[in-house]
């Protein structure tokens, strides 16, 4: 054996020298010994496999590795972060983060039991769902209204309840990735439907997807191009026009709205998105969209529609696979009151995000400087946001934001510091600054975000 290899492996420390360590002792004070015990085993191991192989540098990291081992079983990753990407739906950062009493009441579910599936009048068993059912309803105009676990499941359940083994027919423009993989004509086979595709990329006429009925079709959809945009010479027929259509052939019609959305984005200068109560006027008998875009509860799929199609959807087999407990069932009630009370664009952090003022934001910036005593790496800039989340693509809110500029490091590096901070802030890197969007600072994150920016100055 190598001569170096040999003296390394005699210099690296055995698993009782690592454990009996000072650091390694405070850092697994609260876990259980056994527990320390392995991981601190398998990093010797590894270590040593390492350095049999020449990686000598294995020595000098066994104890930081072993630390970041024993961090990582202590420290949530889920901790909250500040969001100054200006993306206000981010989807690598847990999309909508729901209003203050949405998250009281899914709290105080959480730890109790609830009358989730018994009438307390009768005392016998009713169903789950009641609540958000009627929520919906009055909000939207539906018959009835079931919630799973996100839009994917609310999709694969709609179709697998309504169309197995039949052709379900799209046109070419809206055949979507919707992202990570999530294919709709993926999606359709995974269902045990057969894909008629229509059309072309950008256009597709609603004589196309007549043409495509047989007496094996059981479906025509549409779907929301949500996260793109064509332009230019396209078209797509409406979706009452589909809807109509397929009800002619006694067929169903399904709509995938994407974003959940109750209100106009237009007032707030963005271009218009699918409302619900607009998909449900169309006449289809089914609508799915996400309960974490722009509704903004918590993590859930809507399927809207008919008595009779929602009836069928709820009894199939799957329906349980995919259905949602109660905390997000108290989340996405508490969400849809605040769309019956008015009060969405103050409480629902989404709806507050989109409808700040760029000159609200610019004094809200103003006030972060004046904190930090106008530091001199510090500057307030115009910015754009974003809805993000696959809503309303190519469309951006005029903002404002802070910038971050240290004379000493580069903005990467800057922007890292930022990112492994306490609390952690994610920002954008805009001509060698680092930016942060004021939009998407959550309206209790103020004494936070400065606080994060006092430890990176100082
Ligand atoms: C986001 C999106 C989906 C997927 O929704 P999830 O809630 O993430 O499962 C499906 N269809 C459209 C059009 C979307 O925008």
């Amino acid at each position: 054996m190598d001569e170096t290899i040999q003296r390394t492996l005699r210099s690296l420390p055995s698993v009782s020298s690592l454990l009996e360590s000072p650091e390694v002792a405070r850092a697994g004070a609260t876990i259980r010994a056994e527990i320390v015990a392995d991981l601190a085993r398998k990093r010797q191991e590894s270590a040593r496999a390492r350095i049999l192989r020449g990686d000598t540098s294995a020595v000098e990291t066994i104890v930081t590795d072993l630390l970041a081992d024993l961090e990582g079983l202590q420290q949530p990753t889920t901790a909250p972060v500040i969001n100054g990407t200006g993306i206000i739906v981010h989807t690598n950062l847990g999309r909508a983060p729901v209003s203050e009493a949405t998250a009281t009441a899914m709290q105080r579910v959480a730890s109790s039991n609830v009358a989730l599936e018994v009438d307390p009048v009768t005392g016998r068993r009713g169903g789950r769902g009641r609540e958000v059912a009627a929520l919906i309803r009055a909000l939207t105009g539906c018959e009835d209204a079931l919630i799973v676990n996100n839009n994917a499941a609310a999709i694969t359940l709609t179709l697998h309840a309504l169309a197995s083994d039949r052709r379900v027919v799209v046109s070419r423009g809206e055949a979507v990735e919707i992202g990570g993989g999530f294919r709709i004509p993926d999606v359709l086979r995974q269902s045990g439907c057969v894909l008629a595709e229509v059309g072309t990329t950008n256009r597709t006429y609603l004589r196309d997807y007549a043409s495509a009925i047989d007496e094996n079709t059981a479906a025509l959809m549409k779907i929301h191009a949500s996260n793109f945009a064509i332009l230019g010479f396209s078209h797509q027929p409406s979706t009452s026009e589909v809807a109509d259509l397929a009800r002619e052939h006694g067929i169903y019609a399904i709509e995938d709205a994407g974003s959940g959305c109750l209100v106009s984005t237009e007032p707030y200068g963005l271009g218009p998105e699918p409302l619900l109560q607009d998909s449900i006027e169309s006449g289809v008998h089914v609508v799915t969209a996400s309960g974490d875009k722009l509704l903004g509860g918590p993590q859930a799929g809507l399927i809207l529609g008919d008595r009779e199609t929602i009836d069928t959807i709820r009894s199939h087999p799957l329906a349980r696979a995919v259905r949602v407990d109660k905390t997000v069932q108290a989340g996405i009630a508490e969400t849809l009151r605040h769309y019956v009370t008015g009060t969405h664009e103050e409480e629902i952090p989404v709806w507050w995000s989109i409808s700040r003022s760029p000159s609200w934001l610019a004094s809200r910036v103003e006030s972060w400087m004046q904190a930090l005593d106008n530091h001199p790496a510090l500057e307030s800039i115009a910015s754009e946001s974003a809805v993000g989340g696959g809503s309303l693509p190519g469309k951006t809110l005029p903002s404002h934001a802070l910038a971050v500029r240290d004379p000493a490091r580069d903005a990467d590096s800057v922007a890292t510091s930022l990112r492994t901070g306490r609390p952690s802030v994610f920002a954008r890197i805009v001509d060698d600054a680092v930016v942060i969007d004021a939009r998407t600072v959550l309206r209790h994150q103020d004494d936070d975000l400065i606080e994060a920016l006092r430890a990176l100055l100082s």
